[in-house]
């Protein structure tokens, strides 16, 4: 595959790594480099208590220079990446969908459409991420 896979949490807004019953995707979107600094990692604010993430912030972060962004303006060059086998066709394929969910089969989702034969597979919120 010549697709780049996060090799940690820390480079991503969303992970998610899924097995099913006829299919597994696994989907992740990187963190953007900082547009003002060029250097550091544009994620959710960390809280300094708890040092997580404040999942719910309407803003993101740089790590670097802090260097702040609107979600709705940030998460827009977002793109969700995934590699899956599809529970269509069987077959192993890679595909891009916006960072915004969009209508699937009733509930919101991201959607990757198979590269070959155009199934559309939904990655719903339910997903979890794995443990660590
Ligand atoms: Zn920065
Ligand atoms: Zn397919």
């Amino acid at each position: 595959m010549g697709r780049t896979q996060p090799t940690s949490m820390d480079q991503c807004i969303y992970f998610t790594n899924r097995n099913t019953e006829d299919g597994k995707i696994k989907a992740w979107a990187f963190k953007l480099k900082c547009e003002e600094c060029g250097d550091g990692l544009m994620g959710k604010p960390i809280d300094p208590k708890t040092k997580k993430p404040k999942i719910r912030a309407t803003e993101y972060e740089c790590n670097k220079c802090g260097h702040t962004e609107e979600k709705k303006e940030h998460e827009a060059k977002v793109t969700v990446e995934a590699v899956y086998t599809c529970p269509a066709c069987g077959k192993e394929g890679e595909g891009e969908s916006p960072y915004k969910r969009k209508k699937w089969k009733g509930v919101d989702a991201y959607v990757i459409v198979c590269e070959h034969c155009g199934e559309k597979i939904g990655i719903t919120k339910k997903m979890k991420a794995p443990k660590k």
